[in-house]
């Protein structure tokens, strides 16, 4: 199996985190979000861990909570002790509902609304990252009109071509994010940005691209980070004492995929910058990183009922289910991989290549295509793996769908954390 939360019961059904998934799919119907919340608890501790030790008691993780988002997961990083990384209003209010204390909070976004600015502040969000300079100085203005000092980060673009997925790469120079370390509006950034007295500068932060796997991608960024911290130590006296290097480790989505061994990973980059700020002669900042994918996506797995299996005759079948790009929008957008299963019957014959696609009015929208599964029949479940990331946060309501609902499962149950939309919540805001 693809995952060790995945096995297959007595009964040859398909269970996920020892619960079988096809009386999951009775319980509380179809297309159904199962999220494991072992697995989500697992993964924060193995994070936490890692930087206590390898970075010291001063760094830590941050949950990038646009992976999912919903007040469970919240309460999940709260209880845990983890940071969050915030992207909209909507998320900072989600994570107060679940009592999440703010000033572990980092406010992204490269275009956040004076309105934003302000419902952050009140509600105590501890940072904001900054992406450029009109935002700054509408900070700089609204905490002044506050009586506040905020601390910020400023988002730098290091030039770094991840080698990953073109629209996830966020870290070159023509990125839509941040500000450029090459063409000196970093530095000229910095300079300013120590002149206002309402902003508390605390470091840098930069965010390369997702689907990291084994590669240098964090040290080569460190080192440009730490060359620049250094510069701006010396150039202005700032201390500059925070280094948030961004999310982007990798997930196995596929048997294909490899997989990231995070620990060991995040010991290398500790030890790389260790030698580093030795070379430079300098202390050593407090670091951050900003797992999203690798925190929640293996906990996901999402069901879906079997409709129609189409079968054109001499070029392909189809296999249609009661979701689709609305749940579920990575295949369209990105042409995602996934591992799909018959939860039912995943150990019987995959005699059947078909392209498993939704309901949508959509020719692109497509879960997966060439996938080889055990022929299916009408109202059997199709399980889906490796969807806690970028699945129900990204969401829709196209076609007049109704999101799913959001079951977690622990060791010896399962609860709803988020309902099924109703069909009059469809129509709430209509007038
Ligand atoms: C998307 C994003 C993340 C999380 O990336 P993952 O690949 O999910 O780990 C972290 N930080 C920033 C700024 C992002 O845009």
């Amino acid at each position: 199996m693809l995952s060790t939360n995945l096995s297959v019961g007595e009964n040859g059904h398909l269970y996920f985190r020892g619960h079988d998934t096809v009386a999951l799919a009775q319980t509380y119907g179809t297309p159904l979000y199962l999220m494991d919340e072992v697995c989500i608890r697992d993964n924060m501790r193995m994070y936490l861990r890692a930087f206590r030790e390898h970075f010291g008691p001063n760094s830590s993780p941050l949950y990038a909570s646009k992976a999912c988002a919903f007040k469970a997961i919240y309460e999940i990083a709260r209880d845990e002790g983890m940071g969050i990384d915030v992207v909209s209003s909507g998320e900072i209010y989600t994570a107060m509902q679940a009592a999440f204390p703010l000033e572990r909070a980092y406010f992204h976004s490269n275009n956040k609304t004076d309105w934003d600015i302000a419902f952050a502040m009140d509600n105590g969000v501890g940072y904001f990252v900054v992406d450029n300079r009109e935002e700054l100085d509408a900070i700089a203005r609204i905490a002044t009109e506050k009586g506040i000092r905020q601390k910020i980060l400023l988002r730098l673009t290091p030039g770094i071509d991840p080698h990953t997925y073109e629209a996830v790469a966020t870290g070159k120079v023509d990125s839509k994010f941040g500000t450029a370390i090459e063409t000196g509006q970093a530095r000229e950034m910095v300079r300013y940005t120590l002149g206002l007295r309402a902003i508390d500068l605390r470091g840098f932060h930069c965010h390369v691209g997702s689907q990291v796997f084994g590669e240098d991608v964090y040290e080569r960024t460190a080192d440009i980070m730490l060359g620049f911290i250094k510069a701006c130590r010396d150039e202005f006296g700032a201390a500059l004492p925070e280094l948030d290097l961004g999310g982007g480790y990798g997930v196995r989505y596929v048997e294909r995929d490899g997989t990231v061994d995070i620990p060991a990973a995040i010991g290398r980059v500790a030890a790389h910058m260790k030698a580093a700020c030795a070379k430079l002669a300098m202390e050593m900042p407090q670091i951050h990183m900003e797992p999203g994918r690798s925190i929640v996506a293996d906990a996901g797995l999402t069901l879906y009922t079997v409709g129609t299996v189409k079968k054109i005759t001499g070029y392909k079948n189809y296999v249609s289910i009661d979701g689709g790009m609305t749940d579920n929008p990575r295949y369209a957008l990105y042409g995602s991989a996934y591992t799909v299963y018959l939860a039912s019957r995943p150990q019987s014959p995959a005699t059947l290549l078909c392209d498993v696609v939704g309901r949508c009015c959509e020719s692109g929208d497509i879960i997966q295509p060439a996938v080889r599964l055990p022929e299916p029949v009408r109202g059997e479940i199709l399980a889906v793996c490796t969807t806690g990331a970028y699945n129900y946060s990204m969401a829709s309501n196209y076609n007049r769908l109704p999101r799913p609902a959001v079951v977690m499962l622990t060791e010896g149950g399962h609860r709803l954390v988020v309902r099924r939309e109703s069909l009059e919540d469809l129509v709430r805001n209509d007038l």
